[in-house]
């Protein structure tokens, strides 16, 4: 997916400012009533899982293959049943190894008339070889967890949406062409061509998001997910909202409260280019101090997904974006 990186780029944001409002008329006559929110609806681990086995078995989403052609097409049509208007946004690029390719972005915008939006992120590409295998290192791996769990997630999240029809304003982003980076990449920005398109292009001009979050590798048995280095740096008070309610949630097994540093993924050009802090939920296995054991290898397969994983994550985001409509009333 991504080498590591540690990241130095000066701070791009003022301080987070804080959500909460107080009310500073002292009157005891005046009561203030806040309207109780409906709790959040129940996030289908099932339903997501299907969602992660339906893009594997498509076959790896390689760029420029059949199987990446017709994953498009089924994501635009899920999106597109949820409610959500849903387009694939088209644009040139090359690869580090000079090859061309025609990126598909899919953009899906859920009640797009609210101006203050929050943006979801996962890339749904498969990397066109397992180079960290020791067998096959030329052909790709099924990209389960690496791809395919983070946006099934995002569209059984998208279901939920399109059912309970909350009143927060948010878009997703299936980005195209994270994975097709260069090994050791020193600062070359091979990673990430899809969000580094759209970060330069985005699907609105002057679009904005208060933030961003990023799955990445979020379904996977005992995947463990720190506190990454750019997302405390640049989006703290959205890890702690995020962290704070795994643990209301009982998750913490999941998110831990450890802090890792700065890797580089899609959320580096959401934050350095786009200008939206943006945290990045990704596995990192603390025992080898690396990502996980099937990284980038044949082993990342259905066999690694697991449904407890997939529900802790897409619950945890779910209700933290559930909770926005407290702030607009
Ligand atoms: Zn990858």
């Amino acid at each position: 997916m991504k080498k590591l990186s540690f990241f130095f780029a000066c701070c791009l944001f003022a301080s987070c400012s804080n959500n909460t409002t107080q009310d500073n008329n002292n009157s005891s006559t005046i009561v203030v009533k806040t309207p109780s929110l409906p709790a959040a609806p129940a996030f289908n681990s099932d339903s997501a899982y299907a969602f992660v086995k339906a893009q594997v078995d498509l076959g790896p989403r390689v760029p420029g293959t059949a199987a990446h052609a017709k994953c498009a097409d089924y994501l635009v049509s899920k999106l597109k049943s949820y409610g959500w208007d849903t387009q694939i946004q088209n644009g040139n690029i090359s690869t580090y190894d000079g090859k061309k390719f025609n990126l598909k972005n899919i953009i899906a915008s859920y009640k797009p008339e609210i101006a203050n939006r929050i943006l979801l992120m996962s890339h749904w590409d498969t990397r066109p070889f397992a180079d960290q295998d020791s067998i096959n290192p030329t052909k790709p791996a099924d990209g389960a967890d690496d791809g395919a769990s983070g946006v099934g997630v995002l569209l059984e999240i998208a279901r939920q949406f399109g059912i309970s029809k909350p009143d927060v304003g948010i878009d997703i982003l299936l980005d195209d062409l994270e994975d097709y980076g260069k090994e050791n990449d020193n600062g070359e920005n091979t990673w990430a061509l899809g969000t580094q398109y759209w970060a330069k292009n985005p699907h609105k001009p002057g679009y904005i998001a208060q933030y961003g979050i990023l799955l990445d590798m979020v379904g996977a048995t005992g995947a463990t997910f720190p506190r990454e280095g750019l997302s405390s740096e640049y989006a703290p008070y959205i890890v702690k909202t995020i962290w704070n309610k795994a643990a209301q949630l009982g998750y913490t097994n999941y998110f831990v409260q450890q802090d890792i540093h700065g890797i580089t993924d899609d959320h580096e050009y959401i934050i350095s280019n786009a200008n939206i802090p943006c945290v990045d939920i990704v596995n990192w296995d603390f025992k080898i101090g690396n990502f996980a054991f099937y990284h980038h290898r044949h082993s990342d397969n259905m066999n690694v997904i697991d449904k407890n994983t997939l529900k802790a994550v897409g619950q945890t985001v779910l209700e933290v974006l559930w909770e926005e409509q407290k702030k607009k009333s």
